[in-house]
Parts: structure tokens; C-alpha cells; sequence
């Protein structure tokens, strides 16, 4: 993560020509929210490099990188996104944070049932496509870089993505069918506490007591071998063509995804340090 911060000059007591204006919210550092208004900031330092020009556009494809990373479930983009987020100081975006923090977002300039994310909840309703293409937006907008995780789930958001945001990486944790089916059906749930565990992966002390509770561990419904194999052919069939629309881009990386969790995350992080 670059070390950024800008110099904010009084220019009503000076003549300056043309200065960039930054607009409120873009470009700003995490450590600094509080918007910038007039008088117009004019220089900059970033790294220890000074810059008298800088713009809100060169800050945006400096500040931080932007990934998206894209797998089946049980791949472990989760575990990864928040690992790459950790080490390169990236905003974690889910769809699922991404909808909560936004919740009461104002929907009434678009075409929607209701005014805000929550009715939909409240309701019990799917958030239709377009809110959920908003309101990633606006979590992106407000990202000085970040990786995204769960979003895009089919073409039509893979390309509305393309269109408000440039990625410097589109990163495919590829894992096969029987790898993920092993993953997923594998994995337990503390009835009591919701702690995670894995019967291969990360086994409990005891057969099927939680260690942090002594409560029993359930396999949930979803975890199923019937649940888990219908899952990945919806996931096949929605997700194959985002897939397909990053690497016809030329933007797609694959990263072999069935190595241990440090190996996978090595390999990531190359892509990224690139
Ligand atoms: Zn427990």
C-alpha cells in the first residue's frame, strides 16, 4: 500500500491556474475521510515522491490494487480474499457486507419495487440485480483498492462490472468437482456455538463434540452431498461464462487452488505482486 498524503494550499491567497479539484470522497486516503472542499488541494506525496499534479484519476490507479477472485463454492476464495486483503491493506468487499453496510441506501431515482435494501429484506424479498450492482458500486467507489469476493455471479454483472471499474487482476482458484464435493460435504457446525470444522481438514478433538463447547457438531443441510452437487451446477451454469468473459479479456490469472492454504496464497500473491 502506498503512503499517501496530500498538501492542501489556501489558494484564494494565491494565483494559481487550473488547479484540480478533488471531487467529495474520491481519492482520499482511509486515514483522512473528512471530504476536501475549496480552496483545491494542489500537490501531493506519495512514497516520499512529491507531486504537484496530482489527480484524482492517477490517484485511483495508484492507491491500491483492484482483484477480483473467482471460484467455486468451497474453493476458498473467502479464505483468501481476506488473507490478500490483510497483506495488501485491500478492502474485503462481499456482496453480503456490501449489502448490509448499505442497507438503507436510497433507492428511489431507479426503477425498484421498494425505496431501500432493507424493504427487500424486511420483505423477505430478493434484491433485485440492479440494487445489488449499486450498491457494489458504491462499496467499490468508497474502496481505496480492494478484492472482491462473490460478485460477479453471472455475465450481465460481470460486464456491468467491466464498466465501472478497472480490475488489475481477475484471479480463478481452480479446484476440481471431487476436491470441492470432499470440501464441502466434510464440513461441521457446533449446534450450540457455530464453530467450523472439517472432518479431514480441520477435525475436532473428539469425533462430533465442539471443542470450544462440548456441543454437537451437525452437518448442515446445505452440506449435503445431493445440496452440494446441485450447488455447483447452478454455480457452473451461472458463473462459467463470467469465467469465460475475463479470460476472452485476456484478464483471467488461474491459480491452482487444491494446494494447502499458504501454497494457494503464494501463488496469489505473485499475481498480485505483479
Ligand atoms: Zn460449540
Amino acid at each position: 500500500m502506498l503512503n499517501v498524503s496530500v498538501f492542501v494550499i489556501d489558494t484564494r491567497k494565491r494565483c494559481c491556474n487550473s488547479l484540480p479539484v478533488l471531487p467529495s470522497g474520491g481519492g482520499s486516503s482511509r486515514q483522512n475521510q473528512q471530504p476536501l472542499q475549496q480552496p483545491a488541494w494542489i500537490g501531493g506525496d506519495v512514497d516520499g515522491r512529491f507531486f504537484n499534479s496530482l489527480t484524482p484519476g492517477w490517484l485511483r490507479a495508484h492507491m491500491g490494487e483492484h482483484i477480483l477472485l473467482l471460484g467455486a463454492p468451497g474453493a476458498g476464495k473467502g479464505t483468501q480474499s481476506k488473507r490478500l486483503a490483510a497483506e495488501f491493506d485491500l478492502e474485503h468487499v462481499t456482496t453480503g457486507d456490501a449489502l448490509r453496510a448499505n442497507k438503507d441506501m436510497d433507492l428511489s431515482h431507479m426503477d425498484t419495487e421498494f425505496d431501500t435494501p432493507r424493504a427487500y429484506m424486511d420483505a423477505g424479498e430478493l434484491v433485485p440485480d440492479a440494487v445489488v450492482n449499486e450498491i457494489v458500486k458504491t462499496a467499490l467507489e468508497a474502496a481505496d483498492g480492494y478484492v472482491l469476493d462473490g460478485y460477479p455471479r453471472n455475465l450481465d454483472q460481470a460486464e456491468y462490472l467491466s464498466e465501472i471499474t478497472d480490475l488489475d487482476a481477475a484471479i480463478f482458484l481452480d479446484v476440481s468437482e471431487e476436491e470441492l464435493v470432499d470440501r464441502l460435504t466434510g464440513r461441521r457446525v457446533c449446534d450450540d456455538c457455530g464453530a467450523n470444522y472439517h472432518v479431514e481438514f480441520a477435525p475436532p478433538e473428539e469425533a462430533g463434540v465442539c471443542d470450544e463447547c462440548g456441543g454437537e457438531l451437525i452437518q448442515r443441510d446445505d452440506d449435503t452431498e445431493e445440496t452440494v452437487r446441485e450447488r455447483l451446477r447452478v454455480y457452473r451454469e451461472n458463473t462459467e461464462p463470467v469465467v469465460e468473459h475475463y479470460r476472452a479479456r485476456g484478464e483471467l490469472v488461474e491459480v491452482d487452488g487444491e494446494g494447502t492454504p499458504d501454497e494457494v496464497f503464494a501463488e496469489i500473491a505473485d499475481v498480485v505482486d505483479e
